[in-house]
């Protein structure tokens, strides 16, 4: 199938990355948010990161605005049901989205095709409260979302090949690659992601190696980019956490069990750069280990 008009619930940090490589991309984009807020920061964001663009002479200034021009938003749920596609990207809570999907339901297309963005969530279960799980997959884009070039496609159980393929399609209209997961416990990439970054805690914790020594290690001994507990500090120590619970619950192994150092760091409110210290300390000049 064609798909040319997407809506988007959720213009958080991941909703509005999603809008501007939809749009940029020639899609018509409907983004909504229960915050207009949360809307008017999401067109702001997208107007400074299409000109930075045209400032590097990547886009021009008139395709810069042609794709500002695609972004429609709205406060009102309702107004995205006939859209081709729609992808959820709210708050990452299971009733939320649940009651996205509800409220949803009677203002559909027969053929729009339903997505969730979630990191953690059961695809399967989501789906199971809609009236079309055979057209719902998990459409999962990596923080910054304009940057990063994997999208990960979770088939639910139900999720049928149609659908599956038209996603394809998407993703490789956004110039992305994609990858495709079954619907078990954070996926591919958090299923081995985290729990590394969960050991680099615990090698902390058990004073194997400071933070630096950690750090270097990887970046130099592994060619990672960013070491593990500074990644941690960019992605949020309470959403490593969670990940770590949703694995330790889904899959019931002990190898999963979340570190009490990473805990504890989330319990004083050091949950990285977003609170300004995590595993460094991000108030000075410079980031320093904070402990
Ligand atoms: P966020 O907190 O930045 O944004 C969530 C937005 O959803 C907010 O603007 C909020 O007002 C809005 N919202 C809440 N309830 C709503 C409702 N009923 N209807 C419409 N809008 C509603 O969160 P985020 O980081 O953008 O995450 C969104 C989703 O993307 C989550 O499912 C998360 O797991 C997933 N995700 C996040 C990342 C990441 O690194 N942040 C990466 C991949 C996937």
């Amino acid at each position: 199938m064609n798909i040319g008009s997407v809506g988007i619930v959720g213009a958080g940090q991941m909703g509005n990355g999603i809008a501007q490589v939809f749009a940029q991309a020639g899609y018509e984009v409907l983004l909504n948010d229960i915050s207009q807020e949360a809307l008017d920061k999401a067109r702001a964001l997208i107007e400074k990161h299409l000109q930075r663009q045209i400032d590097r002479k990547k886009i021009t200034a008139a395709e810069g605005d042609a794709a500002l021009e695609r972004i429609r938003t709205t406060t009102t749920l309702g107004e995205l049901g006939p859209s081709d596609l729609i992808i959820e990207a709210a708050t990452e809570r299971e009733t939320v989205k649940q009651t996205i999907f509800e409220d949803l339901q009677p203002h559909l297309a027969p053929h729009t095709i339903l997505t969730s963005n979630t990191s953690s969530i059961s695809i399967t279960r989501l789906a199971a409260g809609t009236d079309r799980p055979e057209k719902f997959m998990g459409f999962h884009f990596m923080n910054p979302v304009p940057v990063m070039q994997l999208v990960e496609l979770i088939r639910g159980i139900a999720t049928d090949e149609a659908t599956y393929q038209a996603l394809l399609d998407v993703v490789e209209k956004l110039g992305k690659t994609a990858a495709s997961s079954q619907d078990f416990p954070a996926f591919i990439v958090n299923r081995i992601l985290i729990p590394m970054i969960n050991e680099a805690v615990y090698t902390l914790h058990e004073g194997v190696g400071s933070v630096r020594s950690i750090d270097t290690s990887l970046k130099l001994g592994a060619n990672h980019p960013m070491g593990p507990l500074e990644l941690a500090d960019f992605i949020g120590l309470d959403t490593c956490l969670a990940v770590m619970r949703v694995l330790h619950d889904g899959l019931g192994d002990t190898k999963y069990r979340p570190c009490p150092l990473l805990t504890k760091y989330v319990e004083a409110g050091w949950l990285g750069r977003k609170t300004q210290r995590g595993f460094y300390d991000y108030r000075g000049d410079t980031p320093v280990p904070s402990r």
